[in-house]
């Protein structure tokens, strides 16, 4: 494999990771952690059928769709395409997304719907925006300063909490690293350097790597979900053992499992994620659009984001 494509396999890993991550975490969710000696690694079905995404992967398509029609991210357009997957009727939401969603929806700008929310529970710091946040990543792969500002101008959207917003800009960043070889452990530092992080979830993610399974409650608290999917990433050798041990963790394994699928994806690349998974991956875009989703269109979409910031060649083509 050329350097070029290397590159491009791991582009294409970070948009299928996500989504494989967010797929097998999904019958996990809300539940106690799986047994050590016993994890799921194949797609289960839960509240959906076995293999499909949920509403991580699904607000990472509007993101995506906001960049491919707007670069820079235009927030206004994003919050629009937020409101759109909304009113389809998502099978799942979260909590502080639903409420400032609903405030826009009503006619509310999204800086006066968002303050309002966060005003009311100024204290909540949920990762709602750190399990979407990929598409920026591979929109401005080649433009680092952009990568850091959209990442966290789409937290700021929905989540204002400083460290949903820095959080954002840390798993941008760790990805631009990983994409371009740079050692796991390694990106992560330099991650933790370029995010501006504050210095509690600076400690976290440092220290994530020397907890045990048992000490990693991945609630839906931003920094439980990065601290596990960094202990993911750097605790084990794959993409697949890094998403089965996170997933297995249960609580909000769906969410946990899109972060590590998408560093773990820039890490490994699509290659490295297991064929058997790739092809029961599913999910339909936009809702009620009747429009089927399988890992090739991920792999397209990558392809098309990837392109927004390209001043190098084509990718080549290679099937997902
Ligand atoms: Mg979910």
């Amino acid at each position: 494999m050329s350097l070029d494509e290397a590159l491009w396999n791991r582009l294409r890993g970070v948009a299928v990771g996500a989504a494989i991550g967010d797929a097998l975490g999904m019958p996990l969710e809300f539940g106690p952690a799986s047994p050590a000696a016993r994890p799921v690694r194949t797609m289960q079905p839960g509240r959906l059928p076995a293999g499909a995404f949920t509403d991580d992967t699904e607000m990472a398509l509007a993101l995506a769709d906001s960049l491919l029609a707007h670069t820079p991210l235009d927030p206004t357009d994003l919050a629009q395409c937020f409101v759109a997957w909304y009113h389809a009727g998502p099978a799942d939401i979260g909590r502080q997304t639903r409420l400032v969603l609903k405030r826009i929806s009503r006619g509310e700008p999204w800086e006066a719907a968002v303050a309002a929310v966060q005003t009311e529970t100024p204290w909540s710091a949920g990762n709602g925006s750190v399990m979407r946040c990929w598409p920026v990543a591979l929109a401005h792969w080649q433009d680092f300063d952009r990568l850091l500002a959209d990442s966290r101008l789409q937290s700021q959207v929905t989540h204002p909490h400083p460290e949903c917003v820095a959080g954002s800009a840390f798993v941008n960043a760790a990805i631009h690293h990983l994409i371009r070889g740079t050692a796991r452990r390694e990106a992560i530092a330099q991650a933790c350097d370029d995010a501006d992080l504050s210095a509690a979830l600076r400690q976290v993610i440092m220290a994530a790597p020397a907890n045990g399974r048992g000490d990693l409650p991945n609630t839906g608290w931003v920094r439980h979900t990065l601290e596990s999917a960094v202990w993911g990433l750097l605790t084990t050798d794959s993409f697949e053992e890094a998403v089965v041990q996170v997933v297995n963790l249960g609580d909000d394994a769906d969410t946990a499992g899109a972060v590590v699928g998408a560093l773990a994806g820039a890490a490994y690349g699509l290659h490295a994620v297991p064929a058997a998974w790739r092809a029961a991956l599913h999910g339909e875009w936009p809702l009620q659009s009747g429009e089927r989703w399988e890992a090739a269109k991920l792999v397209a979409l990558a392809d098309r984001l990837t392109r927004i910031g390209r001043r190098g060649s084509a990718p080549s083509e290679m099937t997902p």
